[in-house]
């Protein structure tokens, strides 16, 4: 894992204004906000890896070709016929009811004995992102992120004007010594910090997962400090070798808002996931939710509930984690047999991605086009950080392409790390 040793860096304005903004002829008239609202690396990479020729070990697409689209067609074919003009029209703000009892059930898994009252449904874990945001940060306010994290929760963050305070991570997540740190300092200097934002299980995208020692750590420490937890957690059932790791939420209900999505467990087109939150703080998210969208859309919710009754969605769910497994397999024994000495990577025992960190002097984001002239394509570590750092490192997800494309890709980038230490 990339040292990052500096956790006082933070977001700068500077940082965060886009160069495309030069160009904008209504730049002068957004509000300071949009000024930080960037296209990410990761958005920024789409057209060229999408290449045919390209393999890309970039994107983060949940590989949904395994759904039984014959299934999921009668259940949908079913849900207009019967219960069409409910599924066709506005619902709850908070989502749907018997949708928030099956999230209930499905968070058991992770040791979560929540109510249904607290679940609020969202559009995707992404806006349960947002909504958590909007309802805790002000302009400037701290919010503690592993480093590196989660690239869709730094746009958020950056939108609201929060300042992201990093905190190191190793093979085992996030370092409890270092947040301990990191909340010290943030005190010392007079500021208050608003949540920690952490992912847990499988990290996206440092691959790497908290072992129970330290979620206890981590627990005490934010306890003690009074820091809310915000447990990001869209991977929680795809381990590879275990069930589903208890949650953070599971052994603290007043300090934890636990996010969840169906993106990766069923299909992210429904853009279906929930926050579970204390009773106080779900009433706000479902006013900052209404004021968004009203409600989430109840066809969505209709369809995820019909499949989570009339499907074996956890079966769905296995063969997911086996098809992921064999190509983290891939992944990794390629890694092992071609990648040049000084070289270092995580080894994820679930979820989509590995971290890589290249030889010290070599930089990911400046041999990027390398890469693509030698036809692979990466994520830069520099996506994942608030303020520029990780420059040496990469996600390489081994998520979407087949084992065999894994491997030439591993190959293909092997080979340009290889050269890029000849220069
Ligand atoms: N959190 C993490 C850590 C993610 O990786 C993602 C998707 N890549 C999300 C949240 C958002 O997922 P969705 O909105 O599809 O639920």
């Amino acid at each position: 894992m990339d040292q990052y040793p500096d956790t006082s860096r933070r977001i700068t304005d500077a940082a965060a204004t886009s160069t495309g903004d030069r160009l904008d002829a209504y730049v002068d008239r957004y509000a300071t906000r949009t000024h930080g609202m960037t296209a990410s690396e990761v958005r920024s990479l789409f057209s060229v890896a999408s290449r045919p020729e390209v393999v890309s070990l970039a994107g983060g697409m949940p590989n949904i070709s395994g759904l039984p689209m014959d299934v999921v067609g009668s259940l949908l074919t079913e849900l207009v016929d019967k219960r069409g003009l409910t599924a066709m029209q506005y619902g709850s703000g908070q989502g749907d009811a018997l949708l928030r009892e099956q999230i209930c059930e499905i968070m058991q898994t992770a040791g979560i004995h929540g109510h249904p009252d607290d679940v609020t449904v969202t559009v995707g874990s992404q806006q349960a992102l947002d909504l958590v945001t909007r309802i805790f940060i002000d302009p400037g306010d701290v919010i503690l992120a592993e480093a590196p994290s989660y690239v869709g929760a730094l746009s958020t963050f950056r939108s609201y004007q929060a300042d992201v305070v990093h905190i190191e991570m190793d093979d085992d997540g996030l370092v409890p010594d270092r947040l301990r740190e990191a909340i010290q300092s943030v005190t010392d200097s007079g500021r208050r910090i608003k949540f920690l934002y952490t992912i847990p299980n499988y990290h996206n995208p440092a691959g790497v997962t908290l072992p129970p020692e330290r979620r206890t750590e981590i627990l005490e420490i934010c306890q003690q400090a009074d820091v809310l937890i915000i447990e990001d957690d869209p991977y929680g059932l795809l381990g590879f070798d275990t069930d589903c790791p208890r949650a953070l939420r599971a052994d603290d209900d007043e300090r934890v808002i636990y996010l969840g999505s169906f993106s990766k467990t069923f299909a992210p087109g429904f853009r279906v996931g929930w926050t579970l939150a204390p009773h106080a703080v779900r009433e706000k998210l479902v006013l900052a939710a209404e004021s968004s969208v009203l409600c989430p859309p109840a066809f969505s919710q209709m369809a995820v509930s019909q499949y989570l009754v009339g499907h074996d969605w956890r079966g769905q769910v296995k063969a997911f984690r086996e098809m992921y497994r064999e190509r983290r397999d891939a992944m990794l024994e390629a890694l092992d047999d071609l990648m040049p000495e000084g070289t270092h990577w995580t080894r994820p025992t679930g979820g989509f991605y590995v971290w890589l960190t290249l030889p010290s002097g070599l930089d990911a984001k400046a041999m990027l086009p390398r890469a693509v002239t030698n036809r692979v394509a990466y994520v830069p570590g520099t996506a994942f950080y608030a303020d520029g750092f990780g420059s040496r490192s990469m996600r390489l997800s081994y998520c979407y392409p087949t084992p065999e494309r894994i491997r030439e890709g591993i190959r293909r980038l092997a080979q340009v790390v290889e050269q890029e230490m000849e220069l």
